[in-house]
């Protein structure tokens, strides 16, 4: 449980003591309980804590006491009253979605989703006999026009990977909850610095905690954070039996990637929107999208759910795929990675790595052009950052 204050403690404070519980030893830094199960002192307390009748953890899959740390200080971020930490973002995402739903059941998502998340949605849950449309994220219709009588969820990703479109949380949340469906949002790309999907009206929230909350490139880890109500009712059983859990060594990193997440976020995003305004300088530069300029297509919706601008920047060389090639090539200081959210700057091209899979229709539908590399923005000197990325165009 959340002491009190820590519900009302602003961002920083709380990535720095949130969910803090300390050992008989008074240690300063968090400890990792890298421990499977727990020993009871009598065969009475035992039963009991298996009754639920005392409070104790009992194994590791279903909780641990760095694990717990870790979530409660996520609870505490993201405003939520319960949480589950995984192995992965994907865990995160396979297990929000398929503990809620069962043969005969609906899905809605956006289009735009992380590739591994629509293989989900579309083939796992679809071998279960779980239906699914996909619609364009940002056509309120759509939403509407896709839900049947067996509609149970709506999924989505916002900003999108790798365009960076915004759907508009609260207004298809409105729709999900007019047919009682339930709204699960993936915040990778926003952080939950920047934007809050419960505060907006979802119910369920998913994270990577590999990228920004990791931070530092070192592990995988996700999280599932939502009411203690659906808690209890969709995945404390599918968790425990399914056991999607997150190591308690890679809680330990990620509590302490926590530690300095607001401080990560806003001097990524400060070098995100210097370089975005940069990019748009040049003539070798068709398009320049990133949530936090003014002339984003979907600038409205951003001014009203996010409050920064994102650490990532999508944009199109007019050369296509030879200038992004040569362009990602040249580049020294920034890395060739499919990563994001990392201290270290990254460039991606979609079309031949993260998103190669896709058919050439559904990249054109999606945005994604030959000429499109998506840029995570780093730790590093914003001026070295400016000179690396001069010196590439240059080489174009
Ligand atoms: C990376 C990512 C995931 C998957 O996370 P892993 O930790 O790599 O399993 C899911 N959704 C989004 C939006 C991502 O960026």
């Amino acid at each position: 449980m959340l002491k009190k204050n820590e519900r009302t403690l602003r961002p920083a404070t709380a990535m720095v003591h949130g969910g803090t519980v300390r050992s008989g030893f008074g240690e300063t830094s968090e400890a990792l309980f890298l421990t499977q199960g727990f020993v009871y002192a009598s065969a009475e307390a035992a039963e009991a804590r298996f009754k639920g009748e005392e409070p104790g953890f009992i194994y590791s899959r279903y909780g641990n006491p760095t694990t717990r740390m870790f979530e409660e200080r996520m609870m505490a971020l993201e405003g939520a009253e319960d949480a589950r930490a995984t192995a992965s973002g994907m865990a995160a995402v396979a297990a929000a979605l398929q503990c809620q739903v069962q043969a005969g059941d609906h899905i809605v998502s956006s289009r735009a989703l992380f590739g591994s998340c629509r293989y989900v949605v579309e083939t796992m849950l679809g071998r279960a006999g779980v239906t699914s449309t996909f619609v364009d994220g940002r056509d309120l219709a759509a939403w509407r026009a896709a839900v049947r009588p067996e509609t149970k969820v709506f999924f989505m990703e916002t900003p999108t990977n790798p365009t960076l479109e915004i759907v508009d949380i609260a207004a298809v949340a409105e729709i999900a909850h007019e047919v009682g469906a339930v709204v699960v949002v993936d915040n990778v790309f926003a952080t939950p610095m920047q934007q809050k999907p419960l505060e907006l009206g979802a119910d369920v929230v998913v994270y990577s905690a590999t990228k920004h909350i990791d931070g530092q490139g070192r592990c995988l880890g996700g999280v599932i954070l939502s009411s203690k109500e659906w808690i209890d009712k969709n995945l404390h059983e599918y968790f425990r039996h399914t056991g999607p859990s997150l190591s308690p060594f890679n809680a330990w990193t990620l509590l302490k990637g926590l530690e300095t997440l607001p401080l990560r976020v806003a001097c990524q995003t400060k070098s995100a929107g210097t370089v975005a305004d940069h990019l748009a300088l040049s003539p070798l530069v068709s398009k320049v999208l990133y949530p936090g300029r003014a002339d984003h297509p979907d600038a409205a919706v951003i001014a009203k759910q996010m409050t920064g601008g994102s650490t990532l920047v999508a944009f199109e060389l007019a050369g296509g795929k030879e200038a992004a090639f040569r362009f990602s090539n040249a580049l020294e200081i920034v890395k060739i990675s499919n990563n994001l959210g990392d201290a270290k700057s990254l460039i991606t091209h979609p079309a031949t790595t993260t998103h190669k899979n896709l058919t050439p229709e559904v990249r054109a539908e999606l945005g994604i052009s030959d000429g499109l590399l998506r840029l995570s923005l780093g730790l590093e000197d914003i001026d070295d950052l400016l000179e690396d990325i001069d010196a590439a165009l240059a080489a174009i």
